[in-house]
């Protein structure tokens, strides 16, 4: 009887929602990453809708985060970028792609869209409109900006372009403004095609999206490999004639080539003009369904302004992930009317730079600080896997956390292997609300080539949690550096001799571990002391028998020397 009620329903429920979209025409405006996605998804969902998908460009589903690798030849096949075609499209998922089109208008009233291409200008019905259209790459109008060596890279002609200046030009030399995800894949291609390329970035450190030690770790790994970075300073104008770049302060530096990259705004004309609501941070503003201010308008993409899961604040975040995730979910919604929440999004992202990778989740320490949460902040450098197992790479991981609850809200890493996999576990991590003290017992795959038996998640997480429970208190290398300029707290360091003479913090006092204990007279257990080793480790020890001989005010200096000089400013190297 039950079985029957319940086939009864489903059937019930099938027929309604094929009478609700039955010859429904969608129209989707933009067909990359959002726009491509759900086009293919409202095709699965339903074989009766009539589906429209409209690109301005050339080229539809395209692989645009696939861009930097083709100008820097590790992908030899330009068409492995071309996902699909519009003929493609239409065999598999029976959608009508118009591609050289471009949208000029929204009329709401009528539920019209204007259109312009070969043909001329038309307009065509819609039942529900998709608006896909990503963003435009900011391009900032300066002296010699319009050069025909001075590009911009968003799409396949603008790949195209640079690829053909460098085979037809054999460039020496680049400049790439601006030092996020982009610009540093790009200066990367740029010096596999052997051009001497220097970054400039305005912000005080790239990877502006990670906190400022993260920007120097790869700013470091860049020099090293003979790439220039200049940081704090912007660029004045292009100098056409001797082919440099003329920067704020005065400098002017050598570029056959120059590539601006500094940032994407959301493609807003058509929705402006037809009066959509616009959110405070300059995105399309959305319901929780990615419905627009108007109801028979959705939107996905670059283009939107969503939610932090961390913050609770609306943010843009323009990512393929959360592109692909946002059309998938307008698909379900157009189709089934509003049943698939869109709930944000934690910005995790990832670069490679040269031999070694970037990566963060959630948010950085700053805006965390900013947002006024109780910061907990711990770093590690320990090695990919086994130290043992030859191969084994140091990775350089911080996690942040808020005191008051011990959940987490951020990591970042850096490290030639691993990197990925460690952000990505705690990007699940901070989805599925776990707090620091479950990293502590995550169960995680190990054998000596991939990792070690407490793996760097784990090892952080115990680091964090010594530090929330008071079992071995840490201080950030920020403010251990302050207290002690101030002259109210002694930093004793831990390492060898050997190594403390090679380099360490001034009015630092080197106190082997291994000899603390039969040296403790030398301390006073009412002064406030902070230990510091290489890593961490050894001052983790130090503290405990600190602690453990009354010794109340001690706190292990987290991530240790490591993590001193990358904060700099008050280190003595010999
Ligand atoms: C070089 C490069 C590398 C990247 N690498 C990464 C990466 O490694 N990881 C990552 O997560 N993200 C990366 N991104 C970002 C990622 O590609 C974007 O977040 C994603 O493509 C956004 O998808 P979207 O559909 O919103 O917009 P887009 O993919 O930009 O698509 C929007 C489309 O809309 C079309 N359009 C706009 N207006 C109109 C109109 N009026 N009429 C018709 N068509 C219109 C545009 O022509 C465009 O093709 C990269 C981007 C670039 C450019």
């Amino acid at each position: 009887m039950i079985w029957l009620y319940i086939k009864f329903a489903i059937k019930f429920r099938v027929s309604s929602e094929e009478e609700h979209i039955m010859g429904k025409k969608i129209l989707i405006v933009g067909g990359v990453a959002a726009g491509a996605t759900a086009a293919a998804k409202i095709r699965r969902l339903s074989e009766s809708a009539e589906i429209t998908l409209i690109e301005r460009g050339p080229y539809v589903s395209y692989a645009n985060c696939g861009l930097p690798y083709f100008i820097s030849g590790d992908i030899k096949n330009r068409s492995k970028l071309l996902l699909q075609t519009p003929e493609g499209f239409l065999k598999r998922y029976n959608v009508n792609v118009l591609i050289e089109t471009e949208a000029l208008g929204i009329n709401r009233k009528d539920k019209k869209l204007k259109i312009r291409n070969k043909n001329g200008e038309s307009l065509i019905d819609y039942d529900t409109l998709v608006l896909s259209q990503g963003g435009n790459p900011i391009f900032p109008s300066m002296p010699g900006s319009n050069s025909e060596h001075v590009f911009k890279l968003w799409t396949v002609p603008d790949m195209d372009r640079i690829h053909t200046f460098i085979e037809d030009h054999k460039p020496k030399t680049a400049v790439v403004v601006g030092g996020g995800f982009i610009g540093l894949e790009m200066a990367e291609a740029f010096h596999a095609r052997n051009m001497k390329t220097t970054i400039v970035e305005m912000a005080p450190h790239v990877m502006s999206t990670m906190d400022p030690e993260f920007g120097k770790l790869i700013e470091q790994k860049l020099i090293e490999n003979d790439l220039g970075v200049i940081t704090g300073v912007g660029v004045k104008g292009v100098l056409e004639n001797s082919k440099e770049v003329e920067l704020s302060d005065g400098r002017k530096i050598p570029a056959d080539l120059v590539l601006f990259s500094v940032g994407v705004k959301p493609e807003l004309s058509l929705a402006k003009e037809c009066g959509l609501e616009i959110g405070d941070t300059g995105g399309l503003l959305v319901n929780k369904f990615l419905q627009t201010s108007d109801p028979f308008i959705y939107a996905a993409g670059d283009i939107l302004e969503i939610t932090n899961k961390i913050s609770d604040k609306k943010v843009r975040i323009p990512l393929a992930g959360p592109a692909n995730r946002q059309g998938r979910i307008v698909a379900d919604n157009v189709i089934h009317n509003n049943t698939t929440p869109y709930n944000g999004a934690l910005g995790t992202s990832v670069v490679k730079i040269l031999d070694s990778t970037a990566a963060i989740t959630g948010i950085t320490e700053k805006l965390a600080r900013e947002l006024g949460f109780e910061v907990g902040i711990v770093y590690i450098h320990k090695e990919h896997h086994a130290s043992y197992y030859p191969g084994a790479q140091m990775i350089h991981m911080k996690l942040i956390f808020d005191k008051k609850n011990s959940k987490i809200l951020g990591a970042q890493a850096f490290g030639r292997n691993g990197v990925d996999k460690r952000i990505d576990v705690i990007a699940v991590a901070i989805q599925g609300n776990l707090k620091v003290e479950d990293l502590t017992e995550l169960d995680l795959a190990y054998a000596p080539p991939y990792s070690s038996a407490n793996d760097p998640i784990n090892m952080i997480a115990f680091v964090a949690q010594n530090s929330l429970t008071g079992f071995s208190p840490t201080i950030t290398p920020k403010e251990a550096i302050e207290k002690i300029k101030l002259g109210d707290s002694t930093l004793i360091d831990v390492r060898t001799p050997e190594e403390f003479k090679k380099g360490h913090v001034k009015s630092s006092i080197n106190i082997p571990v291994d000899e603390l204990r039969s040296r403790l007279k030398e301390l006073d257990p009412e002064k406030e002391y902070f230990v510091t080793c290489r890593v961490g480790y050894r001052g983790h020890l130090a503290n405990r028998i600190l602690l453990e001989n009354n010794f109340k005010k001690v706190k292990n200096v987290t991530g240790g020397y490591l993590s001193l000089q990358l904060e700099g400013g008050f280190i003595e190297e010999f």
